[in-house]
């Protein structure tokens, strides 16, 4: 075996080249920090995509992923097994669901959800209800069909052919679901926060509106809340904010605090649907996986963690406004609890991309959501000082990038 040093540079020569990933490799992580192979440290505001919600090498997730390795790590869906029983029955505590479903990530979940919505309509004598409705700039994962659910277009680009009976209006937009939806429509997807494609929220009177016309046409409302649950938005779910249930409701990222798995969460019902051998996956329902997402869900659930998460938000986008006030380079602070946007105004318009590198040059880790937001997901218990910290890392990416015309990978912060 070859036992030279790995680097970034191997990246290139061994792995398919459809992800960009910075020039850095990290090799270590302890709450909000990062550290790379040269020992240099990184605040993580990006949270590894809305992923570690708990920060990195949580003790309480290390003690339960450890003490589960010792004991069983995998049986298949042909036994049941603890760790699972016992999260199902959490979330099922925690939320409308009744039943759950794992899965192992989120477009899984979301595959699950509208295989479901389809089973369920063709159950209950639709068999012209198959029609699925989703929204522009909407994400919902890479699977043949969730990427063509998903409303952008570049992503399904020279895959086709797609998945028939897809429709997309625009977000926020009830006159033009009113006009798509009918009784040939057998689900409705959302995210209540839209994550990926910019950080948008759906107005509560549009969500309202979206569960009264599902119910009119006996379609099932599905939330994506695999970006926006967890405690990501300050409610444990999304939907517990704006008062409005959904039928089918998927959650991922954050659920497991960097542990792959994901759920699929609905009622006894529409559960009914999914009778023995209609679906199914290898590893969903994990020992190991639901022994970290149970350990998770304990310390997300705590309504002191949720305040936090909203006393947090106001921390940032204070945090936030003052940079602007400083450098003019945004043009909408915008987002729920830690998911946060940061639109870019006129001039740096399609360079979110050039803020990303800027502030990982100043050993600060942010997101993009599309080419115009700056995204920020960190961990859910940052502390205050190290949002103090993070923004002072930010500022110092701003200034660099307003006083260069053309941005460098540059690392500032190796000479540190
Ligand atoms: C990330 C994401 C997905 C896809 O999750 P994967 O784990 O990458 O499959 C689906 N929906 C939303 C809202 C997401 O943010």
């Amino acid at each position: 075996m070859n036992q030279s040093p790995v680097t970034r540079a191997l990246f290139d020569e061994v792995m398919t080249p459809n992800y960009a990933p910075a020039a850095i490799v990290p090799v270590r992580g302890e709450g909000s920090r990062l550290w790379d192979q040269e020992g240099r440290d990184y605040i993580d505001f990006a949270g590894g995509i809305a992923v570690s919600v708990l920060g990195h090498t949580h003790p309480q997730l290390v003690a339960a992923l450890t003490e589960q390795a010792q004991k069983l790590w995998h049986v298949s869906n042909v036994l049941v097994n603890e760790p699972a029983l016992r999260l199902a029955r959490r979330l099922c505590e925690l939320t409308f669901a009744e039943r759950v479903f794992f899965a192992n990530s989120g477009a899984e979940a979301n595959e699950a959800a509208l295989k479901l919505a389809r089973k369920y309509a063709a159950d209950h004598g639709g068999s012209d209800k198959r029609e699925i409705i989703a929204f522009t700039q909407s994400f919902h994962g890479r699977t043949l069909f969730t990427v063509t659910v998903g409303g952008q277009p570049k992503y399904t680009e020279g895959f086709e052919p797609l998945p028939p009976g897809i429709t997309h209006v625009p977000f926020n937009d009830l006159a033009a679901l009113t006009a798509a939806i009918s009784d040939r429509t057998c689900a409705v997807i959302l995210e209540p926060v839209q994550g990926e494609g910019g950080v948008t929220s759906a107005t509560p009177a549009f969500l309202r509106g979206v569960r009264e016309l599902c119910d009119r046409h006996r379609a099932l409302l599905i939330f994506d809340e695999v970006q926006c649950g967890n405690g990501r938005t300050g409610h444990l779910y999304a939907y517990m904010g704006y008062d409005v249930t959904p039928d089918i409701l998927t959650t991922a990222k954050g659920l497991g605090g960097g542990f792959p798995i994901s759920a699929m969460l609905t009622t006894s019902t529409i559960a009914a649907s999914l009778t023995v051998g209609s679906h199914g996956t290898t590893y969903g329902g994990n020992p190991l996986a639901c022994a970290v997402a149970e350990a998770a869900l304990e310390l997300l659930s705590a309504p002191s963690l949720l305040a936090e998460v909203r006393a947090k938000h106001e921390v940032f986008m204070a945090g936030l406004e003052r940079l602007n006030q400083r450098f003019g380079v945004f043009r909408e602070l915008r987002g729920k609890g830690l998911l946060l946007g940061c639109e870019l105004a006129e001039p740096w318009r399609g360079r979110s991309r050039d803020f990303v590198r800027a502030a990982l040059a100043e050993g600060l880790l942010v997101l993009v959501a599309g080419p115009d937001v700056v995204r920020l997901a960190p961990a859910l218990i940052i502390s205050d000082p190290m949002i103090e910290e993070g923004l002072q890392r930010f500022a110092r990416a701003i200034e660099r990038l307003t006083v260069q015309t053309a941005p460098t990978e540059e690392l500032a912060h190796a000479a540190r």
